[in-house]
């Protein structure tokens, strides 16, 4: 509990019905979809810019940690209070402001729900790309602050190449306004990027202004199963590298596609080894053109069936077992770790074979998932974080992962975060001089090192 004198000082700022610190209130605060936890002393839910730069001078005076929170789906622990203090919750702050199709943006507040944005932009012929499989949940705040992906990221790029502008409320109190809303603007540093992956270490962001585009005129989907998980990935690096570029390609290995099966009743190939979900869109006669190319392509790498939707409800279904993978294997649990492994997309073949071999090593149950058109792999590991032995077991697999895509010039995170899950490993991808520019720029902005303190910097 926060001293009650400074609790008095933000329940002025927000009100007493904005301000929680019942034990029971803070426990819902406390995580994420990682594995640990750490109770706040206080979670409030600001409604404005001047509440937030009114609390956050209160929080540095008393060397208070302050921990933005969107809805909590991180993976890595970005959001978790290790270090108490309070949590600064923004889903009441969730108002789309302005919707502009004819100087392609949109302007959203923190809490707004990425899912909800798709909603309004869809009627008008729009959309905004970047698509986690937390769509439904998870807040355009948290998508920046973690520089989200997705399934569609492959063609249309990741949640930064959407952020035109945004506003900031450092830890001072003082408010920036970063970018605007031009689609081309040099104007001094990118300083929006910066909050793209700051993982709310720098500053708090109030309102956000996304470059949005035209909905395309059709999609075409397909599902290949293929005999061995090594031609898959093949299949995959192969079609990139002959100059098509799908929306999506998603790889699933045998055992991720037996456990959605077994759970969903689907009626996937569950002898295949490897499994892709293949997407274009675009006019109707490139996507044509582009399905009958990776048709062939997969041929060539040894698929063994192919199965095309011809309906938008037939699409949903192949969709369906790659959107269900999570909670499938999360139900196997009791817990979860989702890895998020990245390699340049020629070494996917390699990458993948690596996984498996170590995840084989190690006797770790997990299923391969993947973004694999742009390299981005997500081992799916059930786990029992009240076991230590499985504990430290699996552990010693993710940190041989790590170790086996550094040779193949991979990276620790495609798009989940470093957080708390992947601190340790930093080093392994950035050496010294680069760490301590972080530290430079966080002293600089954050000198009482306020801001979801005990991250990564
Ligand atoms: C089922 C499932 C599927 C997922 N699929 C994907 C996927 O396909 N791609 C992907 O990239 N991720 C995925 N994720 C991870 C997660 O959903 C994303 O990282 C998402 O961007 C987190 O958003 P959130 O609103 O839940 O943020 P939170 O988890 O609440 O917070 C994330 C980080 O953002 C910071 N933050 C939040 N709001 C602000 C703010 N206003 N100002 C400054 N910092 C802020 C927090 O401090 C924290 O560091 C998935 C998660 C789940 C559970």
């Amino acid at each position: 509990m926060l001293r009650e004198d400074v609790k008095n000082t933000l329940i002025k700022v927000v009100g007493a019905e904005r301000y929680l610190d019942r034990i029971e209130e803070l426990a819902c605060y406390g995580y994420d979809s990682y594995l640990e936890e750490s109770l706040p002393e206080a979670v409030i839910f600001p409604l404005s810019t001047e509440e937030v730069a009114a609390i956050l001078p209160i929080a540095g005076k008393h060397k208070i940690p302050v921990t933005a929170r969107g809805a909590g789906t991180s993976v890595c622990g970005a959001p978790i209070p290790i270090q108490k203090g309070i949590v600064l919750c923004f889903s009441k702050m969730n108002r789309v402001l302005e919707l502009n199709t004819q100087d392609r943006y949109a302007v959203v507040e923190p809490g707004v729900v990425n899912g909800d944005l798709q909603k309004n932009l869809t009627p008008l012929g729009f959309f905004y790309p970047p698509d986690p499989g937390s769509i439904n949940i998870s807040t355009i705040g948290g998508n920046v602050a973690l520089n989200a992906g997705g399934p569609r990221c492959l063609k249309y790029g990741v949640t930064m190449d959407y952020v035109l502008g945004m506003e900031v409320v450092l830890p001072s109190g003082k408010v920036v306004n970063l970018g605007s809303k031009n689609i081309k603007d040099v104007t001094g540093y990118k300083l929006s990027a910066l909050f793209c992956g700051s993982e709310g270490t720098l500053g708090i962001i109030t309102k956000i202004i996304l470059r949005v585009v035209p909905l395309p005129e059709t999609a075409r989907t397909i599902m290949v199963s293929f005999g061995n998980l090594d031609n898959s990935a093949q299949a995959v690096s192969d079609i990139i590298g002959s100059g098509i570029l799908p929306v999506a390609m998603e790889l699933m290995d045998k055992v991720t596609i037996s456990e959605i099966e077994d759970t969903l009743k689907l009626g996937l190939d569950t002898e295949a080894e490897g499994t892709l979900l293949i997407e274009v869109d675009g006019m109707a006669e490139t996507c044509e053109r582009e399905m009958a190319r990776i048709k062939e392509k997969v041929k060539e790498h040894g698929a063994v069936s192919l199965t095309e939707a011809a309906t938008a409800d037939d699409r949903e279904n192949l969709w369906k077992a790659r959107r269900f993978a999570y909670p499938v294997f999360a139900k196997i649990g009791p817990d979860i770790i989702t890895e998020d492994v990245t390699v340049p997309v020629s070494q996917v073949p390699s990458m993948v074979r690596k996984i498996r071999e170590i995840l084989n090593k190690y006797k770790v149950m997990a299923g391969i998932l993947a973004h694999a058109g742009d390299g981005n792999m997500h081992p799916l590991i059930p786990v029992d974080r009240s076991n230590p032995e499985e504990m430290a077991k699996v552990h010693r697999a993710i940190g041989e992962i790590f170790q086996a895509a550094i040779p193949l010039e991979g990276t620790l995170s495609g798009e989940h975060g470093i957080g708390l899950a992947k601190s340790e490993y930093l080093p392994l991808v950035m050496d010294e001089n680069t760490r301590e520019f972080m530290t430079v720029i966080k002293r600089a902005v954050d000198p009482d090192n306020i801001l979801n303190p005990g991250k990564f910097v």
